[in-house]
């Protein structure tokens, strides 16, 4: 028997979590016949998805792989959600991109991103103090030694279930703030930079479960002097990454200007919290690009600058933003 875990993004407000549930496939017809993964179903009403009377939301498989810690020839399956009517429901942000990388296919656009999160263990940040502050930060970012850095076994054994899930992860790193780590994805294409990144979410979660500890996407989990978290979006077309690829990544920085506010409102909640303008941010309220700047809302990286081409980097995404919505907007806005 093979156990698949089917995982979906579910109606949470005032952000989308996962959720997943199990299904038992018989072993010997789905590795023979490499037969389509089921569709199935789930209680709506229990995901912030449907009423009570027309509660049967559908999960339609679009993406699966080696479940690295079941082991053996067991499953993760990501799925978009359906309504009672087979069509995307209203959460189902991932349709909606479908259509917007199709249309900017030939682009070839790529995608890498940067997830930055907090690990709690209770009320306070894996690591923090009872009932204080650590030292005032500096020395944790990239940080080695057991008073520098905390949950380092969780994200070693994060990396090692991601690659053995066959996601793409380019590396990780300690953040700023005791507690906080990130990793990155990509780069990929749209869909798939964004499928794997739930994936890697999910097993992040998943795993911290086995160490008692809870992951937050919260963009600013400590109030004061502390570092929020991103997810930093870094993107290019085949354009920005060929010879004179530099000025095409400028006008892009220029059509993204004119969608700012757009992109802020759609960023993740609690963005206003995070971009202050202190702590390596732009204020929410403004925009500007810079190359090599850590206060600006687009960065175009230095060894892009001295290359001439390569691509950019959007600071401005929150780490609990909707990756399906984020790339959407970054396409529609650099591309069109
Ligand atoms: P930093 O912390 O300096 O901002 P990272 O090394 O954490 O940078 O992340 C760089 C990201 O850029 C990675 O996610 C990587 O996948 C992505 N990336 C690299 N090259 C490209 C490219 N040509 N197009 C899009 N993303 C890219
Ligand atoms: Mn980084
Ligand atoms: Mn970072
Ligand atoms: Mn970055």
């Amino acid at each position: 028997m093979i156990k698949a875990e089917y995982i979906w993004v579910d109606g949470g407000q005032p952000t989308h979590k996962l959720r997943s549930k199990t299904r038992v496939l018989d072993k010997g017809s789905w590795l023979e016949r490499r037969a389509e993964l089921p569709e199935w179903g789930f209680d709506g009403s229990s995901t912030g998805q449907a009423t009570g009377e027309h509660s049967d939301c559908l999960l339609h498989p679009v993406f699966h792989c080696p479940d690295p810690i079941r082991g053996d020839d067991h499953l993760l399956v990501l799925c978009e959600v359906n309504g009672a009517d087979d069509l995307p429901h209203a959460t189902n942000t991932r349709a909606l991109l479908r259509e917007v990388a199709e249309r900017f296919a030939d682009q070839e656009p790529l995608f890498g991103i940067e997830q930055e999160y907090t690990m709690f263990q209770g009320a306070r940040p894996l690591g923090w103090p009872d009932g204080g502050y650590p030292a005032p930060q500096g020395p944790f970012y990239c940080g080695v030694g057991a008073d520098e850095v905390f949950g380092r076994p969780i994200v070693e054994q994060h990396l090692e279930a991601c690659l053995a899930a066959g996601l793409t992860l380019s590396g990780i790193n300690a953040e700023v703030m005791p507690g906080q780590w990130e990793f990155q994805v990509g780069p990929e294409d749209p869909l798939d930079v964004c499928d794997q990144l739930l994936i890697a979410r999910w097993l992040l979660f998943r795993i911290g479960e086995d160490h008692d500890v809870s992951v937050s996407l919260d963009p600013k989990p400590v109030r004061g002097d502390w570092n929020g978290a991103g997810a930093h979006t870094n993107f290019s077309t085949r354009a920005m990454r060929e010879e004179g690829g530099l000025a095409v990544i400028e006008a892009a920085c220029d059509k993204l200007r004119a969608r700012h506010e757009l992109h802020i409102a759609n960023y993740g909640e609690g963005i206003e919290r995070r971009l202050t303008g202190l702590h390596e941010t732009c204020p929410y309220t403004e925009f500007r690009w810079a190359v090599g700047h850590r206060g600006a809302s687009i960065r175009i990286p230095l060894h892009v600058a001295k290359a001439g081409q390569g691509y950019l980097e959007d600071r401005r995404p929150c780490s609990n933003m909707d990756p399906y919505v984020v790339t959407r907007l970054m396409l529609e806005s650099a591309c069109g």
